[in-house]
């Protein structure tokens, strides 16, 4: 079955490690922090979502429990992959490490709320690589390699406050050799206590050439690699989500709209027509992922339309890659009418989370950014 293949590529993906692209200095930093054995027992990796974050808790941890890594005195800012503590890390079996993955969690309870932080998840994190043991079962082990024992928890943002309560307990009383990797895009949903106990890592996007890059490695065609690279604002993890999403030929149905070549009703048809992967547990739940991109995509391209207008230059815009397009549609609309539009779209996206029929949502959306028929047909 290719979805069981699918899967199976995931999963070896999620434990094989590859050197994160672009966070050389951070990860400078971290292994000269191990070197000279003033390491926190708590570090909060932030910054913009899908720019490596995990990637490098990951790649850091491996590090950590290396046989030839920087806790034992070696010079290389990584793991070398070739010892047995490398070889276990990568089958999922090393006993000093312990991923709670809230996002994937998260995904598998109630995916239609990923983007809208609404979702809460279990109060007790339990780790996938773990077989479903807690994070209290794994601290209360002796650490097996005598070096660390590393606890990584993605999107700790998901955390509910039971959760971050529970964690806070262990980061307030710092077993020996435990060190937590709290990974999150989101810090203001953190609890303040537990800011105050773990030392910030900061993030910063890649360059939009390096983030490309990354695209191309995962097997995007050069064109949409950059493209997405720009949309996504140099975070590949965000990119990569949009290519599942067919983001791209959605953006082309939704231009279409724009410059008032194609009708609503033909949009709409077109829209439910792309392939690609949206989640969600039930079909109407994917068709409401499905809406969501186009609602967040029009937004976007009519906020880009005003700054065009407004006189900024098209290489400093997310979808400045479609500028003569944009500056074709801001010719059939005046910015009043932008304005109404993103009035509309904004309720239009309301609708959507609360429960409104996608399809009913999608047509009302489509008929808000059409431009008005009168300019069209001036247009001739
Ligand atoms: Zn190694």
């Amino acid at each position: 079955m290719a979805t069981d293949r699918r899967a199976r590529a995931a999963a070896e993906q999620e434990l094989a490690l590859t050197a994160p692209l672009g966070h050389d200095a951070l990860l400078a930093g971290l292994c000269a922090s191990v070197r000279a054995g003033r390491l926190a027992h708590a570090l909060e990796f932030v910054g913009p979502a899908g720019v490596g974050k995990f990637l490098v808790a990951r790649w850091f941890a491996a590090a950590l429990l290396c046989d030839r890594g920087p806790a034992r005195g070696g010079l290389h800012d990584g793991p070398c992959l070739e010892c047995g503590a490398c070889k276990r890390f990568q089958a999922g079996s090393h006993a000093d490490v312990f991923v709670v993955d809230v996002r994937q969690e998260a995904e598998k309870e109630r995916s239609e709320q990923l983007r809208i932080g609404r979702f809460v998840p279990r109060e007790e994190a339990r780790s996938t690589y773990w077989g479903g043991a807690t994070v209290e079962d794994f601290l209360g082990l002796r650490a097996a390699s005598g070096l660390w024992r590393i606890v990584i928890v993605r999107e700790a943002e998901r955390m509910n406050s039971e959760a971050q309560n529970a964690m806070l307990k262990s980061l307030e009383e710092p077993a020996p050799n435990v060190l937590w990797i709290l990974e999150t895009s989101e810090p203001h949903e953190l609890l303040p206590t537990i800011h105050s106990r773990a030392i910030a890592v900061r993030f910063e996007a890649l360059a939009l050439e390096l983030a490309a890059e990354i695209l191309a490695r995962a097997e995007l065609e050069p064109a949409a690699a950059r493209e997405l690279a720009r949309w996504a604002g140099g975070a590949p993890g965000v990119a990569l989500e949009l290519a599942a999403q067919a983001a791209l030929e959605l953006r082309a149905v939704t231009l279409a709209v724009l410059v008032g070549e194609a009708p609503s009703t033909t949009a709409a048809a077109a829209v439910w027509a792309v392939e690609g992967e949206f989640v969600g547990k039930t079909e109407r739940a994917q068709q409401r992922t499905r809406v969501r991109r186009v609602l967040d995509t029009a937004l976007e391209l009519v906020r880009d339309r005003e700054r065009l207008r407004a006189g900024l230059a098209p290489a400093e815009l997310p979808h400045g890659g479609v500028a003569a397009e944009l500056a074709r549609a801001a010719a059939l609309a005046t910015r009043g009418e932008s304005r109404r539009a993103l009035h509309t779209l904004l309720g239009c996206r309301s609708d959507l989370e609360s429960n409104v029929d996608p399809q009913t949502v999608l047509e009302r959306a489509l008929l808000a950014f059409a431009p008005p028929p009168a300019a069209v047909r001036a247009r001739g």
